[in-house]
C-alpha cells in the first residue's frame, strides 16, 4: 500500500489469474467485499454459476457475517506481475472501506467481483469520443480514479476537459496522456458543508470548447445530479450525451436503502439502457 496523497491510498492486490482477464479499458468498475470484524478473509459463497444465483446465496449469510460491499475502480492492471491497482479515497473512519484502507497490511484478503458486463457503461468511451468533439469531465475526489483511466486512454490531441474537487492542493494527481487535456482543481476546504459546491462552480464557470460534448460526471450523488441539471438546463447537452453515476451519498451508506431521487436515476439509466440496445438493433436490421 502507498499513498498517492495524504488522502487517498493504492493497493496493490495479488489478483492471480484474474489479472489476466481484466481489459486495458478505461473506467472498469467492481465490487469489493470487506471483512466483517473477527474475520480475516470475507466469507462468500463458492464463485462459479450465474451472478444472481451467487448473489442470492451472498444475501443468505447471516448480516454479521456477510462482508461490506462497496463500488471501486480499477486504477491499473499488471498482467505479468497479475497484480491490480485500486485507489481508496481516505475519508475518514465512518466506511468500512476507508477504515480497511486506512490501515491495510501486505497478506490482507478481499473479495472482488468484476469487471463484468454487467456494469458495463451504456455508451463506451471510445464510441462516445467517436460520435463527439471533446469531452467533459467532472467530479471528486472517489472520482479520481476513473478520471485518471480515462484521460490516459485520450486518442492523440483529442480535447478534453476536467473539473475535478479534492480537498487541497496536496490531493492534486497528475496523469500522462495522449489527448489535449486542460484540468481544473477546485479544493473543496471544510468538509462538510460545502461537497460538491465549488465543483459546481467550476463546471458552471467553465468555458466550453466548441463542437459536440460527451459529459462524464461522477461523485456525491446529490452534486452529480445538480451538474446534470446544469448541462441539460443551463448548456442545453443532449441527456444522451451525459454518462452519469453517483458514486456515494452524503450522510448515507452504500449499504442503506436507495433514495427515490436514487431510483429516478437508476429508472433512466435502465431506460437510456433499453434506448441503446434498440438503436443497435435497427442499425444491425437496417
Ligand atoms: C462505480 C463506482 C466506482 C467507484 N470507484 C471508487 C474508487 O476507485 N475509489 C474510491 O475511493 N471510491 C470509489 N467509489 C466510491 C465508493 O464506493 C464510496 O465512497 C463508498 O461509499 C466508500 O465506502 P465506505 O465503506 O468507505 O463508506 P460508506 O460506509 O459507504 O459511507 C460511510 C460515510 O462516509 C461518507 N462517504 C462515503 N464515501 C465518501 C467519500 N468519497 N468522501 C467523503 N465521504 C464519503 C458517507 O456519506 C457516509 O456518511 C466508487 C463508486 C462507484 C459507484
Amino acid at each position: 500500500m502507498k499513498r498517492v496523497t495524504p488522502h487517498m491510498a493504492r493497493v496493490t492486490f495479488d489478483a492471480g489469474d484474474l489479472a489476466g482477464s481484466i481489459g486495458g479499458e478505461p473506467d472498469q468498475q467492481v465490487k469489493l467485499y470487506f471483512p466483517k470484524p473477527g474475520q480475516a478473509v470475507p466469507r462468500l459463497p463458492e464463485p462459479g454459476g450465474d451472478f444472481m444465483r451467487w448473489y442470492e446465496a451472498f444475501n443468505a449469510i447471516p448480516e454479521d457475517e456477510r462482508p461490506w460491499m462497496r463500488s471501486f475502480t480499477i486504477r491499473a492492471v499488471d498482467r505479468e506481475r497479475k497484480t491490480v491497482d485500486i485507489d481508496f479515497v481516505l475519508h475518514g473512519d465512518a466506511g468500512p472501506a476507508a477504515r480497511w484502507a486506512e490501515s491495510a497490511r501486505p497478506s490482507d484478503v478481499l473479495g472482488m467481483f468484476g469487471p463484468s458486463a454487467m456494469f458495463a457503461r451504456p455508451v463506451p468511451l471510445s464510441a462516445a469520443i467517436a460520435a463527439s468533439d471533446w469531452l467533459l469531465l467532472a467530479g471528486d475526489q472517489a472520482a479520481l480514479p476513473a478520471i485518471g483511466t480515462l484521460i490516459e486512454s485520450l486518442p492523440e490531441g483529442y480535447p478534453a476537459v476536467a473539473c475535478v474537487e479534492v480537498g487541497d492542493a496536496a490531493e492534486e494527481q497528475s496523469f500522462t496522456t495522449r489527448g489535449r487535456v486542460s484540468v481544473r482543481w477546485v479544493h473543496r476546504g471544510q468538509v462538510p458543508p460545502g461537497h460538491g459546491e465549488g465543483l459546481l462552480d467550476a463546471v458552471r464557470r467553465a468555458e466550453f470548447p466548441s463542437g459536440r460534448v460527451f459529459a462524464w460526471l461522477a461523485g456525491e450523488a446529490g452534486t452529480v445530479r445538480a451538474l446534470r441539471r446544469h448541462l441539460v438546463g443551463d448548456r442545453g447537452v443532449d441527456k444522451r450525451s451525459i454518462d452519469f453515476t453517483g458514486y456515494w451519498r452524503l450522510k448515507l451508506t452504500q449499504d442503506d436503502a436507495p433514495t427515490q431521487e436514487d431510483l429516478t436515476d437508476a429508472g433512466e439509466l435502465v431506460e437510456r439502457a433499453r434506448e441503446l440496445t434498440a438503436e443497435a438493433h435497427a442499425q444491425d436490421n437496417g
